[in-house]
């Protein structure tokens, strides 16, 4: 059987329109569509409707916003609703990742708000969720993510499941050049899916790992069966090595 894995790129805040159209030209002339494997793009916010339109030919390919905001309008200035995320092209968005946790202070109860805005339109989650050093040290690293899961889930019917995608992303090992263990990473893994089992054992829900992702480790966390893909930050900015890590054989 196939087996089915998720290249997931969050560009930050680099990558405009202009620089997002050259690099979606290289990227997917290096990169066929492949059976079971999908990628997600998740560019700055004035990028999607470039990424969106080069990516519409594409069916194993999707664009997503970084973050939105749950209310579907108002005085919310800077924010992004789900709806213009929607217009604009995204097919989902990251929720919770660590730099608006720990960046922008964003709360558990708010990744939930926003995870049921965007399973109320009918768009993809990609849940962040990840421990920090501190957090990791005094040994809370599963219940954190636990924690976090929970949150971010609340709410959710098992028949929005399928629309959700999880990421582990250890804060300490996000931009740093230090990743967790391929062994270390699968152990969070199999306890975050064992929650998710919980839910619905039935729904099969993407879990990915992020966090220093480059193209000479991603083989050996992919050949981790609790691994079902990559959140990838830095090493997803070059085309060509982009392209290289979403070859990997696994
Ligand atoms: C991320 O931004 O989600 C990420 C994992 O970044 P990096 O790959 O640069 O650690």
């Amino acid at each position: 059987m196939i087996r089915r894995l998720v290249f997931a790129a969050n560009w930050k805040m680099h990558l405009g329109p202009g620089p997002a159209s050259d690099y979606l030209g290289r990227f997917l002339a290096a990169t066929p569509p492949r059976d079971g494997r999908t990628l997600l793009f998740f560019p700055p916010a004035a990028s999607l409707l470039t990424v969106a339109a080069a990516l519409q030919e594409r069916s194993d390919a999707r664009a997503g916003a970084q973050n939105i905001h749950w209310e579907p309008k108002g005085a919310f200035t800077g924010e992004m609703s789900v709806g213009i995320a929607q217009e604009a092209g995204a097919a989902g968005a990251l929720v919770g990742h660590s730099e608006r946790r720990h960046v922008f202070g964003e709360t558990d109860q708010q990744t939930g708000f926003k995870v049921r805005a965007l399973l109320a339109a009918a768009m993809d989650v990609m849940l962040c969720v990840g421990e920090t050093l501190a957090e990791r040290e005094a040994g809370l690293t599963e219940e954190v993510c636990l924690r976090q899961l929970a949150a971010g889930l609340a709410d959710v019917a098992p028949t929005q499941l399928p629309q959700v995608m999880i990421a582990y992303e250890p804060v300490w090992a996000i931009g740093t050049g230090r990743n967790a263990t391929p062994v270390d990473a699968a152990t969070v893994h199999n306890a975050i899916r064992s929650a998710l089992t919980e839910r619905d054992a039935t729904a099969h829900i993407p879990v990915l790992y992020g966090g220093s992702v480059n193209a000479g480790n991603a083989a050996a966390l992919l050949a981790q069966p609790a691994i079902d893909g990559v959140l990838v930050g830095g090493a997803s900015l070059d085309p060509d090595g982009w392209a290289q890590i979403c070859a990997t054989e696994a």
